[in-house]
């Protein structure tokens, strides 16, 4: 049964003023929870962890049911094999970093489904020199690295992560991306990370769940939902904006690289250099803002842009007072660009119109472009 989701939940639990009703499922390798602060997140996380129990209803993971209010069925959490990482990454302040690590890993040996080695893991998230340390003499992202060690060594048939970047600066947090995109790649353990970044949203995750107020807004592939001109929680966004699929890169040493889309090329703003691209780097994703496409009823001569894509108009949303959202087909992909409502009235913009998508190459984001950049080391 390939269609069986991964997680099936139908659930409702209220805590205080707070009432999280939620009937999702599940699919793919990598799925992003996404919403604001106090929409229910964790709190899903706990009920799919066994922290919490719902007042009413089922979750099952794969064919195995994890609780049922139904038939009184609950499963512990130390039952679940599901690897949990919060968002202050518990260490055990007694047990030092290898001591943390295989404590789970000790534990469940008697486990029938194949699970990455301690020597994989401390290699993949370079805990070599920590070994002998104890949770107080490590930094706030060496202690999330152990979490995450620990998580996947625990024989888990799922990963989840609760905001794993949320207390770390800058620096720390591409690390940890990188390393999760690493983990995602290396070891066959599905993952649920809880974020309220889209930037994370659009670097890891294949399949996205938008929750807000305790309630399932949305949920599907992460380019169907950015891409469509109503998804709410996203199209009303300052930064709404969708993202394309390349599936071929051409990559000239010392000139742009340019994607293939649909059978359009698209100039992209990273310069071929000695770096190589990773099989696994494609399909390649592009990140493109709907404030930055400019729409044209004709092929433009004497312009600087460099991508001008040929599509064709899906439909029209108002998005603003002043702003409609526009959906544009590319073949099976969609764009977005938003234009003034007196723009869109002077052009005639309408459904099925044939346009011009107008893109500076200089506005796209390739969100793993950094790993592009710096991959040969893991090669
Ligand atoms: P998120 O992780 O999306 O920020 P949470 O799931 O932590 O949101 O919280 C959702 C809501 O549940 C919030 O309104 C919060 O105040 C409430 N809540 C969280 N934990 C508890 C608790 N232990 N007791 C009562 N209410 C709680
Ligand atoms: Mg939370």
């Amino acid at each position: 049964m390939a269609d069986l989701p991964l997680l099936s939940i139908d659930v409702s639990i209220a805590r205080e003023s707070f009432l999280l009703e939620c009937r999702l499922d599940i699919h793919g390798k990598c799925t992003a929870i996404f919403g604001p602060s106090g929409a229910g997140k964790s709190t899903l996380l706990d009920l799919i962890n066994g922290n919490l129990s719902p007042d009413r209803g089922i979750i099952k993971l794969g064919k195995e049911i994890l609780v049922d209010t139904s038939t009184q069925a609950f499963k512990a959490p130390y039952q679940r094999q599901i690897g949990w990482v919060p968002q202050d990454a518990l260490l055990f302040p007694h047990l030092n970093v290898i001591d943390n690590l295989l404590f789970g890993h000790r534990r469940r040996r008697d486990s029938s489904h194949s699970s990455p080695s301690p020597h994989q893991v401390i290699g993949v998230l370079g805990l070599d020199r920590l070994l002998a340390r104890w949770p107080r003499e490590l930094s706030g992202g060496e202690k999330q690295r152990v979490a995450l060690g620990r998580a996947l060594l625990s024989n888990s048939k799922l990963l989840l992560l609760d905001e794993p970047l949320a207390s770390l600066d800058a620096k720390k947090r591409s690390e940890i991306l990188d390393l999760l995109d690493e983990i995602k790649h290396e070891f066959n353990i599905p993952i649920v990370h809880v974020t309220h970044s889209l930037a994370e949203v659009m670097r890891l995750a294949d399949q996205l769940v938008l929750i807000d107020q305790g309630k399932i807004k949305a949920a599907g592939s992460i380019e169907s939902l950015m891409g469509k001109a109503d998804t709410p929680m996203l199209s009303d966004r300052r930064d709404a904006g969708s993202l394309l699929k390349l599936n071929d890169l051409t990559l000239v040493e010392g000139r742009p690289a340019v994607g293939l889309l649909e059978g359009q090329s698209l100039f992209l703003p990273l310069q071929a250099g000695e770096w190589r691209l990773p099989a696994r780097a494609l399909p390649l994703r592009v990140y493109v803002p709907a404030h930055e496409v400019i729409l044209a009823l004709e092929p433009p001569n004497g312009l600087s842009v460099r991508n001008k894509l040929a599509c064709r108009i899906e439909r029209l949303i108002p998005q603003t007072s002043q702003t409609m959202l526009v959906e544009l087909a590319i073949g099976q992909q969609r764009l977005l660009a938003s234009v003034t409502t007196a723009a869109s009235e002077e052009l005639g913009l309408r459904a099925d119109l044939p346009v011009y998508a107008l893109i500076k190459s200089l506005s796209l984001d390739v969100p793993a472009g950094r790993n592009l950049l710096s991959d040969s080391e893991h090669l």
